[in-house]
């Protein structure tokens, strides 16, 4: 990804380029008005921040992203697999008030334009999806809980289900936490095998300490592909989320005390 004159995010180079009218941001922890361990653009509503000053900071990102906030749709989201299709009448769900937030969701998707999807990450993989004929867009959260769910291959899925072509979707894995700082334990390491068509199990690097390392970007790489689509289709971030500290919250690096960077997706009118 790419950082704006904006601090307040980071767009996908590519899709800039190849995807005219799309906007594809995810946000940093900069330019906003949270304080302590929300400092500063803490764009998450279940984290006890002071409510007001997460909609300040995420009018700020809407406004700078060119993605109003009237017409974002933001999840409840549980770490799951549950994907819903959202339409117009949706807009502003969940994006000033948490409880009307799209229940039990991580992931959303849309033919329709001016509707912006909204999710909140820490560490967790943002996937965007993007088929430009059909209008088909899609985003996704993926911790280790979704990710061994499928919910990359579930998303695929759906939109093939709608008549979209998959050899036509483009994916963006966005910024995680990386391999480098995410080490698991036998039983999702267990999981992560189990999850896979085949026997790669390149993303588990075991440890001396007898865990594992988890490449959780790239795991979600290898299900898109058993899913079918091909490798050139899909593009990777490099940034980890825990490495990265001026940029952004992690979960794991900050003890679960801290802020959410929000992935938005949606065409603009
Ligand atoms: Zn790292």
């Amino acid at each position: 990804m790419i950082r704006e004159r904006s601090e307040t995010f980071l767009s996908i180079k590519k899709w800039k380029e190849q995807l005219p009218g799309l906007t594809a941001v995810f946000s940093t922890k900069n330019g906003g008005f949270s304080e302590k361990e929300f400092a500063s653009l803490n764009t998450g509503m279940h984290v006890q921040d002071d409510e007001s000053q997460v909609i300040q900071n995420r009018n700020k990102l809407g406004m700078h992203a060119r993605a109003p906030i009237e017409n974002w749709v933001c999840a409840e989201q549980v770490h799951g697999s549950i994907i819903k299709k959202v339409h117009s009448k949706h807009k502003g769900r969940g994006t000033t008030n948490y409880f009307n937030a799209i229940p039990g969701t991580d992931g959303l998707w849309t033919f329709e334009t001016n509707l912006f999807l909204s999710l909140c990450f820490a560490d967790c993989v943002p996937l965007y999806f993007a088929e430009p004929d059909s209008k088909f867009i899609g985003v996704a959260h993926a911790g280790w809980k979704g990710t061994v769910q499928n919910i990359a291959g579930k998303m695929i899925q759906q939109a093939i289900e709608n008549k979209v072509d998959p050899a036509r979707i483009q994916i963006y894995i966005g910024p995680s936490i990386g391999k480098c700082c995410y080490e698991v334990n036998d039983a999702v390491a267990n999981q992560v095998q189990f999850c896979l068509n085949r026997a790669e199990h390149s993303s588990l690097t075991r440890k001396v300490n007898g865990k594992y390392n988890l490449d959780l970007k790239q795991l979600n790489k290898q299900l898109l592909l058993d899913a079918g689509i091909k490798e050139d289709q899909i593009s990777l971030s490099s940034s980890c989320t825990s490495c990265e500290k001026e940029l952004f919250f992690s979960h794991r690096r900050d003890h679960g005390k801290t802020g959410r960077m929000s992935a938005v997706l949606g065409w603009r009118e």
